[in-house]
């Protein structure tokens, strides 16, 4: 087991955890002047200098014995053996591209999937379960520091427990990496470890019994390595990510059990350091996934689970048919190699028993997934000699009504011929098949969305225990990293705008740690903020006005009559034409609209269906009929207290928009929008009174939420976890040393080492110092007792260093990049 935590070298200083190396391989490197050099193949494979003529330089491969001369850019040093395997990257004293890449990859082939690297812990996904996550590991990393132990999501958890502890700190983990990286896995571990350590029952008892904590901040002893059975609320916590998996979770092509929603678990501590509750915030469900899944994908699990485990029973009472039965299921059934959704769907329930959901809840829950999936099995015709929809047959709409409680002859009224508000009157407007069927969508997703988001309110009702006072709590963030397809949509502009702010996060949090130890051991300061770099790409996405930015203009144009996406990119192109993240696309309807620079690159944005993307429209006659549904259940997924999002009830006419070159009627149906005014009571179609300040559209909701959260994450000591997937084909064992490059560089691991470069990152304590480079300086420290900064100052004098190699601190020595390297090569030459 041990084999896949550590290398098996000694711990405890930063440049001594390596594997042991062989001499014969020290006097190798330095002999052959090892460098990496780009390979196609491998990312990069090793060569040695044969020679250096100016720019040039000729190498040998170690392989091949091919000899090949590139400029000096394309070599890389390569680290002496001795960082073979480091723990920690950022000890690395050749810190370059090819070194990390090497060091994952080792560790990688050796099981060692977690790396850090500085203030990021980096996670290579092994795609097969490893030994790593037993309950006696855990116990392991329980009251250890980070460097006591091998890199682990444990210890990062158990650094964030301790950490809140001593300090009073709230805490929070950052996990984000792209599809199949292995984000939601981790966040899992997180959880078990929390859970474990902080239990707040004790074998049984009803955690009146807390033992004191240790002024250390861990428990005492006597909990020792017995297991505790874990209180109810802990039971329950655990249970939380599984049902939220199987209503937010489904198979996409990247990965099986893919999340398509981000989340914010929040778990809080009394001040002995037990759980005393917990809190859930989700970001963006991908609720179109409801209604249309692409080739090899199926929607969220939860709706298979029914299909397949249903007893008849309930099958019966929830109108059930089989997969292929339902539009709206558009691949049928689609099996996941290695699931049994029948055998799931019994855990599904059985975890929401344990969240103490009543069977009545569970059933309810099942009608409304019935309920979406009988939506689309509604059609509609156009009537021969008009436009009109009609609806020819309503066995669909009649087993809906009966799902949902509602009407069917008003529901149908509902969609055909809604009423709608024309100036001060009410008129009956008949809908064409596309105005109904657009309808039937947005409900079938709205329905699934208020679901999902019950849920969530329900889960934390059940894992919010408000009688007992949290005193700190510890975040774990399990969010999509930066997105960059051929082509992307709204959707990514949200989930790139947010990794943008993390991004941000990170980089000004390296500055202030960086900034705080230069600072103790006295040494002078000249790093830059680097969280501010971001900014000028954030304002353009952000920014409210003068000039506004994306954000922003899109609201308005949704405000704005006869708007089109087109006219929203002309807006765009015209405020931003200059700012130096905004690229404006060449061709008039070229491929993408308009590209950002984004950290992570460049990304190409195509603006179709924003608008109606932003403003959500739904037909407000069903909404109300489904809030005064006979259903309770129903009425209060439609109630609107419950929501943080109001939208606009109302659908159609007011202003034509045109989207995607179809002239569908659609939304804006708000009277006084043409005036310009901008404050005063506007009234929505159904007649509810409302300022205009209440209808929110999709980006400015999300941009709260986004600020709320980080305000909640600068208030903490924040873990960034960057995960990484090492192939595209779900295998184990197998690294692609491009892919896992691509993603170094979009998470900001190699900017991270970059900034490290600018400073002094390797940093070692004057008595090790000593103890391994005295050798270099035979005759400069005198025999008798001295203190070790004095001793380490005048070895390095004796060095004849460069000045700007180095700084001597309080208790280390501060070292650019590479010059361990150089010292090591003379202490080889001894
Ligand atoms: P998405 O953004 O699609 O939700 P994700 O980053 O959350 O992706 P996960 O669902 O956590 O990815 O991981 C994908 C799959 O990879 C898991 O279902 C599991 O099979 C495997 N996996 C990830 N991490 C580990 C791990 N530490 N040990 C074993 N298997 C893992
Ligand atoms: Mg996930």
């Amino acid at each position: 087991v041990t084999r896949f935590l550590s290398t098996g070298g000694g711990l405890g200083s930063p440049t001594s955890n390596a594997t042991p190396f062989s001499a014969a391989s020290q006097a190798d490197w330095a002999a052959k002047r090892l460098v990496w050099v780009p390979s196609e193949k491998h990312g990069f494979e090793s060569a040695s200098i044969r020679e250096e003529r100016g720019d040039e330089v000729e190498v040998e491969l170690t392989d091949s014995q091919r000899k090949l001369t590139l400029s000096r850019e394309e070599v890389q040093r390569m680290n002496p053996p001795r960082f073979s395997k480091v723990e920690d990257m950022a000890d690395l004293t050749c810190l370059n591209e090819a070194s990390v890449l090497h060091n994952l990859r080792e560790r990688y082939y050796s099981g060692l999937i977690y790396t850090y690297s500085g203030l990021f812990c980096v996670v290579v996904n092994p795609y097969k379960n490893l030994p790593i996550y037993t309950e006696s590991i855990v116990e392991m990393y329980r009251g250890k520091k980070r460097h006591e132990m091998p890199p682990h999501i444990y210890a990062i958890s158990e650094a964030a427990y301790r950490s809140m502890l001593q300090d009073r700190e709230d805490q929070s983990i950052l996990c984000t990496g792209e599809s199949g990286a292995g984000k939601t896995e981790n966040t899992k571990k997180v959880i078990q470890y929390l859970a474990h350590v902080a239990s707040s029952h004790k074998g049984g008892t009803s955690g009146k019994n807390k033992e004191p904590v240790q002024m250390d901040g861990s428990r005492s002893l006597t909990r020792g390595s017995t297991l505790v059975n874990k209180g109810e609320l802990e039971r329950q916590l655990l249970q939380a990510n599984p049902i939220l998996e199987a209503f937010g979770n489904a198979k996409t092509v990247k990965n099986d059990n893919s999340s398509r929603f981000g989340k914010f678990i929040r778990i809080n501590f009394d001040v002995a350091g037990y759980i005393v509750g917990a809190n859930i915030e989700t970001y963006l469900l991908e609720k179109s996934r409801a209604i249309r899944q692409a080739k090899d994908e199926r929607t969220f699990h939860i709706f298979y689970q029914m299909l397949c485990g249903a007893s008849e029973e309930t099958r019966a009472d929830l109108l059930l048919g089989s997969a292929d039965e339902y539009r709206f299921l558009t691949r049928g059934s689609v099996p996941v190699p290695g699931q049994s959704d029948s055998e799931n769907f019994t855990q599904t329930m059985d975890s929401m028993g344990i969240m103490g959901f009543t069977p009545e809840e569970s059933v309810s829950m099942l009608k409304v997934i019935s309920a979406v999936l009988q939506f689309g099995n509604i059609s509609f015709m156009k009537e021969k000699n008009h436009d009109q929809a009609s609806m020819p047959d309503n066995t669909a709409a009649q087993k809906l009504c009966h799902l949902l409680g509602i009407n069917v002859l008003e529901f149908t009224r509902a969609i055909l011929t809604p009423r709608i508000k024309v100036g001060r009157e009410y008129v009956q407007k008949a809908q064409t098949k596309e105005q109904a069927d657009f309808a039937i969508e947005a409900l079938a997703k709205a329905t699934y969305e208020r679901l999902f988001r019950w849920l969530v309110h329900r889960i934390n009702r059940a894992l919010d225990r408000r009688q007992r006072q949290g005193a700190s709590f510890i975040g774990i963030l399990d969010i999509a990293g930066f997105e960059i397809f051929q082509l992307n949509s709204f959707e990514q502009l949200c989930i790139n705008y947010t990794n943008e702010k993390l991004q941000q996060l990170f980089n000004h949090t390296m500055f202030i740690l960086e900034q705080e130890e230069y600072q103790r051991e006295g040494i002078e300061w000249n790093f830059i903020d680097f969280g501010l770099d971001l900014q000028p790409c954030i304002d353009l996405i952000e920014r409210p006005a003068h000039p506004p930015g994306v954000l922003a203009l899109l609201d308005e144009e949704c405000w704005f009559p006869r708007a089109t996406d087109r006219t929203f990119v002309e807006k765009l192109s015209a405020e931003q034409s200059k700012h130096p993240k905004f690229f404006k696309s060449k061709q008039p309807r070229g491929e993408a609209d308009f590209s950002i620079i984004h950290y992570a690159g460049k990304v190409d944005y195509k603006a179709d269906d924003w608008l109606v993307k932003n403003m959500d429209p739904l037909n407000d006659n069903v909404a109300s009929l489904l809030h005064q549904s006979s259903d309770h259940f129903v009425s209060e997924l439609w109630k609107e207290d419950i929501q943080t999002l109001p939208r606009v009830y109302f659908f159609d006419s007011y202003a034509t928009l045109q989207t995607n070159g179809s002239d569908m009627d659609r939304i804006v149906g708000l009277d006084q929008v043409s005036s310009g005014e901008s404050s005063g009571p506007v009234t929505f179609g159904a007649g509810l009174k409302t300022k205009k300040g209440m209808f929110r559209t999709v980006g400015q909701l999300y941009k709260e939420s986004l600020t709320k959260l980080m305000a909640t994450l600068r208030n903490t000591n924040p873990n960034f976890l960057r995960c990484i997937i090492p192939n595209h084909e779900k295998r184990a064992g197998k690294l692609d040393p491009h892919l896992v490059l691509d993603q170094l560089r979009c998470n900001g691991v190699l900017e991270g080492i970059r900034i490290c470069r600018q400073g002094f990152p390797n940093r070692i304590p004057f008595q090790e110092f000593r103890q391994r480079y005295e050798i270099l300086t035979p005759n400069a420290i005198p025999r008798t007792f001295m203190d070790g900064k004095q001793a380490s100052e005048l070895m390095i004098r004796a060095l004849e260093l460069d000045p700007n190699l180095f700084r001597v601190g309080q208790s280390k020595v501060f070292f650019r990049a590479g010059v361990l390297a150089h010292l090591e090569e003379e202490r080889d030459l001894k």
